[in-house]
Formats: structure tokens, C-alpha cells, sequence
């Protein structure tokens, strides 16, 4: 059929510039060893950045949860499937992130990308005098969000808050929406977000903070990115996710009340699905007092260790290794092919690390996407190291014919 040949067509265009991608199915949780194809590797490629998904407390929290409330929510939110688990996650969430916002108020999703649709459209919805300024190295659910929210969308370049101060200082729109990931999550850079919420202030601006890859592990109590740099705001609208740190699914936003009201009100992504499992919220309050308690606490400083094992240990000609202080680890090759053999040949060894190539990072900077994890142990982060560079000096020698 004509129509199946042109897809065809599309997807050998993408075999041919080595950008197919392919699944592995996993056997075991998402640990630090997870078994493929019968074969147990070392992981470091998932997002349980604390080690929490098949943490005891929280798979038993998740039982008693179904127990509880069944399998699933039957309904939308605003129908029916608003569940006693949802209302207390929602009203932890608030106190959790209460101390950076004010009148703070939380709204529990079933995935971030969803939250992050919603903030954008809502918060511009019906309001034709809207500017969206989005950071250039946002998440794709963020780029997609400012795109259904059918308004102007200027992008700033990376990190650069003078580009931002001038783009706000001339724009005309009433509504003004900065937008930018805190970690940035291929690079694993933190963005300026003192400098940005200043800017915000100054002009008149909302900032979307979304805090994917810094809830659970920033921050004293793992509050995340604002907890880190100290911030408190009226102005900010916070988007923290929950299958990454937090080990279980979902994501919430966190704002002045006001602004949650709209998204009930407003954001068709809440509004138009059904709910999330309540068991899934009722699992997390047990995540969120691990995240804030001493046992957070503890994961989060042998995260930080780990990180700093990690940058000692590597001796890398070639791939730069970017100079991340977060779990997430990039180490740039460049090309797409080599990326992908250089995570082949760690495969080989029984390490498992994703190779990220554009459209998910821009042009030639393809890259291994290592994540580390509190649930790694020191020996663990010594057979990376040691397996990166060993694949990295023999592939640098084959490039060099040497
Ligand atoms: N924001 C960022 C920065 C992300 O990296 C991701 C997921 N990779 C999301 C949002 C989406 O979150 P979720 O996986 O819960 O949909």
C-alpha cells in the first residue's frame, strides 16, 4: 500500500543517518542491575536517580494501596476518580514545596509531560496578549506545550539570562511566561535560576521551573532546585515529576492557589483523562518521607560521592565528559554511529549506558547519557569508569589507525 511505503521510506531515512531506535525489555525493576535477555548488566541509564523504585517501603506502600483503592481510578478527576490518596499526595506535595512558593497549593498528575502541558496552556489560555520565552535546551514536553498554547514563543539561548533580559525588556505581551528545565536533562547543568527569577520579578514574568531531574535530589530535604538556591516567589510555578527521584509515576505542579485553580479549571491534559491510580499516590507519601527524611538524606550524599568518583576516575581522549555535578553524566562523542558503537561495546561488557542522539540533543553532539544512582555502590561506578575508558582508548585508537 502506498500510504505503508512512505512510512517505510521514513523510517530507512532514519536507519540510513544511524538515528532507528530500538527498545530492550527488562525483566527485573529498574536497579542498578537489570536483566535483559536473560543477561543481568550493570544499569546506568534510568532516572531512579535515589535508588526508590523497588524500594520495600514503597512497593509494600504501593499493596496496601490497591488494597485500599483497587487497581485503577475509574474516572477524570473532575468526574470521579479523584481519590482520598490523590487529596492527601496533593496536600503533602503543597507543604513540601511550600516554603519557595507562596499561598502554595498542588496538583498531582499522571506524567510530567502532561503537567507540562498544562501549565503552558493554561496559564495562557484565552489571554491573546501572551509571550511564552522558552530556554533553547528545554525538554520536548515543554517545547510541545508552548506549541499548544498557541501564542508567540520567543527562545532564549542556553543559559543566558542577558539575551532573556532584552527579550523581556521589549516584548509588549501583558502575559508574560519564562519556561526552562532546572536540570537540564541531557546535560545535566543546572540553569541560572536565581538570575532567572530576578528577571521574572523585573518584568512582570512567571517562571515555569520544571524540576524533573532536581525533586528528591537537590536540595537539604530533597525539596529540589528551589531548595537549592534558596528561592521564594509568588512568581514561580513549579513542575516536579515523580517517576524519576521519587521512584513510582506522575508528576504534580506546585504554585500560589490561585494558579492551581486554573489548571482545575483550565488544563485540558487534567482535565480530559482519567486519573492516575490512587494506589500509585498513596505509594508516594511513603516516597516522600523517605525523600525528606535521614534515609534521603543518606542517598543523597552517596549520590554526591558517587558523582565525584565518577570525574576522578575517567581518562578520556576525544569524548568530553561533561562537567555535570548531577546524577545526570553525558559524555559527548559527536557522532551518531560512534555513540552508538561505544554503547554497543559497553553492552558487550555488561554496562548498560544510553546513547542519545538528535533530535533529542542538537546536531554532532551525540552522546552517552550516563546516570548515576544511589542505588550503585562504589564498586559499581569503578567498573564504568573503567569500562569507558578502556572503550573509549580502543576506539580512539581504531579512529587513529593506530
Ligand atoms: N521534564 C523533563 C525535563 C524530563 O526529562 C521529562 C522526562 N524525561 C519530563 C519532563 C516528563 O516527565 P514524565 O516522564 O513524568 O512524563
Amino acid at each position: 500500500m502506498e500510504l505503508l511505503d512512505k512510512l517505510d521510506a521514513n523510517l530507512q531515512g532514519l536507519r540510513d543517518k544511524h538515528l532507528i531506535r530500538t527498545r530492550r525489555t527488562v525483566d527485573t525493576p529498574c536497579g542498578p542491575r537489570a536483566t535483559v535477555d536473560g543477561r543481568e548488566l550493570l544499569a546506568f541509564c534510568s532516572n531512579d536517580y535515589l535508588g526508590l523504585a523497588a524500594h520495600p517501603a514503597i512497593t509494600a506502600a504501593l499493596r496496601e494501596g490497591t488494597q485500599l483503592y483497587g487497581a485503577g481510578s475509574g474516572a477524570s478527576h473532575l468526574i470521579s476518580g479523584h481519590g482520598r490518596a490523590h487529596a492527601v499526595l496533593e496536600e503533602r506535595l503543597a507543604d513540601f514545596a511550600g516554603p519557595h512558593l507562596v499561598e502554595a497549593r498542588a496538583l498531582y498528575f499522571s506524567t510530567g509531560y502532561m503537567a507540562n502541558l498544562a501549565v503552558l496552556t493554561a496559564l495562557a489560555a484565552g489571554d491573546s496578549d501572551t509571550e511564552i520565552f522558552s530556554e533553547a535546551l528545554n525538554h520536548a514536553s515543554l517545547i510541545d506545550g508552548a506549541r499548544l498554547a498557541r501564542t508567540t514563543v520567543k527562545v532564549y539561548p542556553h543559559a543566558n539570562v542577558e539575551a532573556l533580559d532584552e527579550l523581556l525588556g521589549t516584548s509588549r505581551a501583558g502575559n508574560k511566561i519564562v519556561v526552562t528545565d532546572s536540570v537540564f536533562s541531557m546535560d545535566g547543568n543546572l540553569a541560572p535560576l536565581p538570575e532567572l527569577l530576578a528577571l521574572c520579578e523585573k518584568h512582570g514574568a512567571w517562571l515555569i521551573v520544571d524540576d524533573a531531574h532536581g525533586f528528591g535530589t537537590l536540595g537539604e530535604n530533597g525539596r529540589g532546585a528551589l531548595e537549592h538556591f534558596g528561592l521564594r516567589s509568588p512568581y514561580l510555578v513549579y513542575v516536579g515529576t515523580l517517576g524519576k527521584a521519587a521512584g513510582v509515576a506522575g508528576a504534580f505542579v506546585a504554585a500560589h492557589a490561585t494558579v492551581i485553580e486554573t489548571l482545575v479549571q483550565r488544563a485540558r491534559p487534567y482535565i480530559f483523562t482519567t486519573a492516575a491510580p490512587p494506589a500509585l499516590a498513596h505509594a508516594l507519601l511513603t516516597s516522600l518521607d523517605i525523600i525528606a527524611g535521614s534515609e534521603g538524606q543518606d542517598r543523597r550524599s552517596h549520590l554526591a560521592r558517587l558523582v565525584a568518583q565518577w570525574h576522578d576516575g575517567l581518562r578520556l581522549t576525544g569524548w568530553s565528559a561533561l562537567p555535570s555535578q548531577t546524577a545526570i553524566q553525558p559524555v559527548v562523542i559527536g557522532a551518531n554511529d560512534a555513540t552508538m558503537a561505544a554503547a554497543a561495546a559497553l553492552y558487550e561488557r555488561g554496562i548498560w549506558v544510553g546513547g542519545i542522539r538528535p533530535p533529542t540533543v542538537p546536531a554532532n553532539s551525540a552522546r552517552l547519557r550516563v546516570t548515576l544512582s544511589a542505588g550503585h555502590a562504589e564498586a559499581d561506578v569503578a567498573l564504568l569508569v573503567d569500562a569507558i575508558n578502556e572503550v573509549n582508548a580502543h576506539m580512539e585508537r581504531s579512529r587513529d589507525g593506530t
